[in-house]
């Protein structure tokens, strides 16, 4: 009999606009076993946000206040904001056995392998920087002063897609999708997974 192990954690990064949080919701309506870490933000919300759903939308100083107490995970100051992972948002989901996945950016990708080296990392890449564009603009949640912003930054993020193990290029959405679906049935098929989850039936099999 199969034991339940702990879940996978992932990381998914891109440049603002390119698709994560929408791969992320398609992921979780087609699989109940994944689930997305709920980050913290001193950002606003966007039309259409509400809080503790998209995220724990916060003030500087109670990010600061949360710092302080040792409750994150990681966190980064990305564009002007502050955003973090608490550490409550994924312990006990990943002590359920299930897997979940953060939505954050490079500089807490990197903090975030130096405590979990398993993590299985994705970034993706928009097909184009015009399509990139496009995508931000038809999103019509951000100001152009905001767009402007992150089409400035989205050359810087993009050259940390070497830190990641796996990139996936978001053009069509559900060939990007399935891709991503296989890394994480593939994460789940990794020797020392199985080992533990089969460990019975390990152990019944090489019995002398
Ligand atoms: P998006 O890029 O359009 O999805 O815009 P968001 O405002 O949702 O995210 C802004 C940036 O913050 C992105 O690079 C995210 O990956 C990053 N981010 C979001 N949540 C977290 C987090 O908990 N920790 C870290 N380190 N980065 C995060
Ligand atoms: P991110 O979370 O990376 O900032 P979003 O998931 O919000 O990006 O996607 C940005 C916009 O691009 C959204 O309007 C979304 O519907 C659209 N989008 C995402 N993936 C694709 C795709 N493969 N083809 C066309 N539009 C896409
Ligand atoms: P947005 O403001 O568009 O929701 O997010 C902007 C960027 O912040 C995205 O690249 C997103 O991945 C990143 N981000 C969101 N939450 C976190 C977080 O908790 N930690 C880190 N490091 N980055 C985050």
């Amino acid at each position: 009999m199969a034991t339940t192990t702990r879940g996978n954690l992932f990381i998914l990064s891109a440049p603002s606009g390119a698709g994560k949080s929408s791969l992320i919701k398609a992921l979780l309506e087609k699989h109940s076993d994944v689930q997305v870490s709920v980050s913290h933000t001193t950002r606003q919300p966007r039309p259409g946000e509400s809080n503790g759903v998209h995220y724990h939308f916060v003030t500087v100083d109670e990010f600061k206040a949360l710092i302080d107490k040792g409750d994150f995970f990681e966190w980064a100051q990305v564009f002007e904001n502050y955003y973090g992972t608490s550490k409550q948002a994924i312990e006990s989901q990943l002590a359920a056995g299930i897997d979940v996945f953060l939505d954050i950016d490079w500089q807490g990708a990197r903090q975030v392998r130096e405590l979990v080296p398993d993590v299985e990392t994705i970034f993706i890449l928009p097909p184009s920087r015009d399509e990139l564009e496009r995508r931000l603009n038809s999103r019509g949640q951000d100001s152009q002063e905001v767009i402007a912003g992150r089409m400035a930054q989205a050359t810087s993020e993009s050259s940390h897609y070497n830190e990641f193990d796996y990139v996936l290029v978001n053009d069509d959405f559900n060939t990007t999708l399935a891709q991503l679906e296989s890394i994480v049935l593939a994460a789940r098929l990794r020797q020392n997974r199985q080992a533990q989850r089969h460990a019975a039936l390990i152990a019944e099999l090489l019995a002398e």
